[in-house]
């Protein structure tokens, strides 16, 4: 008898528990389009060369030591990531006012990010997207803060829901907290224009809410890191006051490294260190301190001017080959005359198509075909290679006809 009897058995989470499904299918016409990392046209996983060299460099310099880095990570690291996010003319970073951490990738950087605003922010509600990533509620929730959502897509245009987000944005209450992806929205694949951003800020300010970007995918986008920092850049550019939270998961191919940060944009410096100090109270309970390699790793080629351009290189080719996926299912379908309108399919951004499909045409796809994807019909592109876009849009076809 154990003293854990009690526990009772936690569900899989819903987007890795694909890939478990997955796994376990021994068919070899078998494909995994519910996990996000990015894939080769050969359906492998990819490292970057850029990233190969700057670990040789990195193993070479017999200099480097395992000590501790600071709580708040390495400065280099903190300093040329809040660079690539905000540009590097950034106003907010010359006077000061940005305070970044290196924390624990994307989602780490989330968590410190909400576990400071439950700490030191009046106003405990978050809104996030309808739908958003799976993590967002749990990782807000967790920190105490109350999640409400906000109308973010619609399924009838599969396009954005404007005038509903509007809507709620206005009703909330002054001073909440919003979470925005801040390029390709997961899992829609729906971002909004220029012209929308601009009157999501307006509001936003005029309500005196407070946005968290959240940029898991700068780059990954459009193939170009500054308009896939666009949005962030709007809102900075007004003076006012945001979180953003940055990945290097996708944009780098630094998945399992666990690299991001988290920067908060105040007012003033002052303001800026004083929030920096309560930052560091915030992550020394949780893990003391970040790692340092895959710091170590992003520092080194943000530092140095050719190899920030032959990341930028390698990171077009992904970029690219993701949209020319989109192009190509597309095609297939049309071919196939597959009944609707399948435009969303090139019309959205970034690593997933949101399909349309239900959970009933997902079940009999991955009955059937072997195809793995998500309940919600969210199809990782980047799993997606010339070889396998026939057996997708069979699968398709076969689910809606
Ligand atoms: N936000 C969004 C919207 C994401 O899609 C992801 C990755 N799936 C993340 C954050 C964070 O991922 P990571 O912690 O691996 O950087």
């Amino acid at each position: 008898i154990s003293v854990f009897d009690h526990v009772v058995r936690a569900p899989e989470d819903p987007i890795l528990g694909v890939t478990v499904a997955y796994n376990k299918d021994p068919s070899p016409v078998k494909l995994n389009l519910g996990v996000g990392a990015y894939r080769t046209e050969e359906g492998k996983p990819l490292v970057l060369n850029v990233v190969r060299r700057a670990e040789q460099m990195l193993v070479n310099d017999r200099s480097r030591v395992k000590e501790y880095i600071p709580i708040v990570g390495l400065a280099d690291f903190n300093k040329l990531s809040a660079r690539l996010i905000l540009g590097v003319d950034s106003p907010a970073i010359q006077e000061n006012r940005v305070t970044t951490v290196q924390c624990l990738s994307g989602t780490g950087s989330l968590r410190v990010g909400a576990e400071f605003l439950a700490r030191h922010y009046h106003q405990h509600t978050i809104y996030i997207p309808q739908p958003t990533w799976g993590n967002h509620p749990k990782i807000f929730g967790f920190t105490g803060l109350s999640v409400k959502t906000y109308r973010y897509y619609d399924p009838s245009t599969r396009g954005l829901d404007f005038k509903g987000l509007l809507e709620d944005l206005g009703s909330a209450p002054s001073g909440a907290i919003v979470l925005l992806h801040a390029c390709a929205h997961n899992p829609t694949g729906v971002d909004p224009t220029t012209q929308q951003w601009e009157q999501i800020r307006q509001l936003m300010r005029s309500k005196a809410l407070l946005p968290f970007f959240d940029s898991a995918y700068q780059g990954f986008a459009s193939g170009n890191l500054d308009a896939d920092a666009q949005s962030i850049r709007m809102f900075v550019k007004d003076g006012g006051e945001c979180f953003v939270a940055q990945s290097y998961a996708k944009n780098m191919g630094l998945y399992g490294e666990r690299v991001g940060a988290l920067s908060i944009v105040c007012r003033s410096a002052d303001v800026a260190s004083r929030v920096e100090s309560q930052l560091k109270l915030v992550i020394r309970p949780m893990y003391s301190s970040p790692p340092i390699h895959g710091a170590s790793i992003v520092a080194t080629i943000l530092k140095d001017r050719a190899m920030f351009q032959e990341w930028e290189i390698e990171l077009k080719v992904m970029a690219d080959r993701i949209i020319s996926m989109r192009k190509q299912l597309f095609d297939a379908l049309r071919n196939r005359g597959t009944p609707g309108d399948w435009s969303h399919i090139i019309k959205q951004i970034g690593m997933f198509t949101f399909t349309g499909l239900n959970s009933a045409q997902v079940t009999f796809m991955t009955k059937e075909y072997h195809i793995y994807l998500t309940s919600d019909g969210r199809i990782s592109m980047a799993g997606l290679s010339s070889r396998t876009v026939p057996h997708l849009a069979d699968a398709i076809h076969a689910a809606v006809t």
